[in-house]
């Protein structure tokens, strides 16, 4: 049987591709630009499929060798159907049926899941969450998403949906957002928001994220009081998670945790002032441990768990 799995995270700007074996590590990768295959669903699947061949082949491998293969995509996937309803930014996905084309062509059973919830299970099995039963895996981004590990079990909702934390309102009357409502968490974390702050903040339109942490280093109150403020907003929308679901864990995630030496102290003295005394005892937050590694790691743990205790 089938000791290796193949990765896939497919993101906006690129594709990462890794030969994942059963301990979790990658022992081979490759990745492509995403940008290339905008509006040409063909010629990305025809893509996907030639870099998979290519990762097997470079470790001299056969199809038996390979246990399954995993995708993580970024929007609605029906992961029980196999199918991609919609990518928003990939344009021209729509309802494309992934499993089964690449299933036919490798005859290797193949699973399709949504990119964060990948993140969630990489994180879960072999990250930060290792050994927890109830957590949540939240990635700060362009997006805010989340993934629920439940009763040892990934809760995917009714239509597969399930973890749209940055679309949870913060404010009643806050700005729009672009899933169609307002005053949404991502509204006031997501990076373009964070970005648009920071150049007002220090009057420099070609300021970065990163510069901001190395600002905050050096001790620039400035610098230290945006992502003081940062951290209230997301401390805020976690004690609503903390409340409802009762986690062990909150693992933070995506680029914007890089900056969790700023962000974790004001988080959680957050959590601890204002979520209910029980739940606000028991929940740990940290950060993610598997970087940009944790949805190609992920899909092994999607594997395994389709698969079940069959092998
Ligand atoms: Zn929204």
């Amino acid at each position: 049987m089938g000791h290796y799995t193949v990765g896939v995270d497919v993101g906006g700007t690129n594709i990462k591709f890794g030969l994942v074996n059963r301990s979790g590590s990658i022992l081979a990768r490759t990745s492509l630009d995403t940008k290339q295959f905008h509006r040409n669903k063909k010629k990305l699947i025809n893509a996907l499929i030639e870099e998979i061949n290519s990762l097997i082949n470079s470790k001299k491998l056969k199809s038996k060798d390979i246990l399954g293969i995993g995708f993580g995509l970024p929007g609605l996937i029906d992961s029980k159907k196999g199918i991609v309803n919609f990518l928003p930014n990939v344009p021209g996905w729509k309802n494309v049926p992934l499993k089964n084309i690449v299933q036919k062509k490798f005859h290797i059973p193949t699973f399709i899941e949504n990119d964060v919830n990948l993140i969630t299970l990489g994180e879960w099995q072999f990250g930060a969450g290792k050994g927890y039963q109830n957590m949540m895996c939240m990635t700060l981004g362009t997006g805010v998403g989340a993934g629920l590990v439940l009763n040892n079990t990934l809760y995917r909702g009714e239509g597969f949906v399930a973890g749209e934390l940055g679309h949870m309102p913060l404010n009643e009357k806050g700005p729009n957002c672009n899933c169609g409502g307002w005053g949404c968490f991502e509204c006031y974390v997501g990076n373009g928001l964070l970005l648009k702050q920071v150049r007002k903040i220090f009057k420099r339109d070609s300021i970065q994220l990163p510069d901001v942490f190395y600002l905050a280093q050096q001790g620039n109150v400035c610098a230290l009081r945006f992502w003081n403020d940062t951290a209230v907003h997301i401390g805020n929308a976690l004690i609503g998670v903390v409340n409802l679901l009762n986690p062990r864990l909150i693992i933070i995630g995506g680029g914007v945790s890089n900056n969790y030496r700023f962000l974790g102290p004001t988080i959680n003295a957050i959590i601890k002032k204002r979520a209910m005394k029980v739940q606000a005892k028991m929940v740990k937050i940290v950060r993610a441990k598997l970087g940009d590694n944790a949805g190609i790691i992920g899909a092994q743990v999607l594997v395994k768990e389709a698969i079940g205790g069959r092998h």
